[in-house]
């Protein structure tokens, strides 16, 4: 049942977006003014208030580094900490207009924003890392789930939506594995040791025996729209790996 009210509210969403694509063709997504070519989704000027995230970063979490390095490093938040997926890789730094976007997405209804993050999100599939990995099996996409309650509130899963997006770009199989069984406060309004602990055994994997099957000894691509302390992809990595999983990296919009 809920999933019909689900499937209907998506549909309606789609419809409105649609149409106020109709009427607002060229439009910037970031800053609305009308673009005299339709050149992708953000005019010139919003285009440099995005902060890729290129070499120097942190080879656990993503973290860009702007100094003078030239290899890998580990960060300060990943020194002397376990986190339990292989890798986690972010688009872009989350600050000026990719922080602005992604609010504007999960917290204020801006469904249509979904097309644009997944572009970004997409970039991260081109780290080597992974691209190189998927020449010889394929990756499939797990979102972050939200506990049914949320679900309610938001209507939408943003970690779904967004595992859609690359699903189209790049053929690759979602399968909606975990589940979140403890409704936690947003770990946004946590402080960071908080956060840490906040998640214990938040997660488990699906009871269906199909979902359970689908990713034993698969490479999984764990999908969400922000990447802070990392505390909820290592949750939810451990509960994969303990389900079989042959390999977890987490690929998200920003890295926060
Ligand atoms: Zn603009
Ligand atoms: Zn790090």
């Amino acid at each position: 049942m809920a999933d019909a009210t689900l499937f209907i509210q998506r549909a309606a969403r789609y419809i409105r977006d649609g149409l106020l694509g109709l009427v607002y063709p060229r439009a910037c997504y970031g800053c609305e003014t009308s673009m005299a070519e339709q050149n992708g989704y953000l005019c010139e000027q919003c285009r440099t208030q995005l902060h890729a995230i290129t070499h120097p970063m942190c080879e656990v979490c993503g973290q860009h580094f702007s100094g003078d390095l030239t290899d890998s490093f580990q960060c300060s938040n990943c020194a002397n900490r376990l986190l339990q997926f292989d890798f986690a890789r972010a688009g872009y730094q989350s600050r000026d207009l990719a922080r602005v976007l992604v609010h504007r997405y999960k917290y204020n209804g801006q469904f249509f924003l979904a097309s644009l993050l997944g572009e970004m999100l997409n970039e991260t599939l081109d780290d080597h890392r992974i691209s190189k990995a998927n020449k010889e099996l394929d990756w499939i996409l797990v979102p972050v789930p939200l506990h049914s309650r949320r679900l309610r509130e938001r209507e939408f899963n943003q970690a779904e939506e967004l595992c859609r997006e690359i699903s189209r770009r790049r053929g690759l199989k979602i399968v909606n594995a975990l589940r979140r069984t403890r409704y936690t406060r947003r770990q946004a309004m946590l402080e960071r040791t908080e956060r840490l602990t906040n998640l214990r055994g938040a997660f488990t994997v699906s009871p269906r025996s199909r979902e359970k099957k689908l990713i034993v000894g698969q490479r999984i691509l764990l999908v969400d729209d922000v990447l802070t302390t990392g505390a909820t992809a290592s949750e939810c990595a451990q509960t994969l790996y303990e389900a079989g999983a042959l390999k977890v990296v987490v690929i998200t919009v920003v890295r926060g």
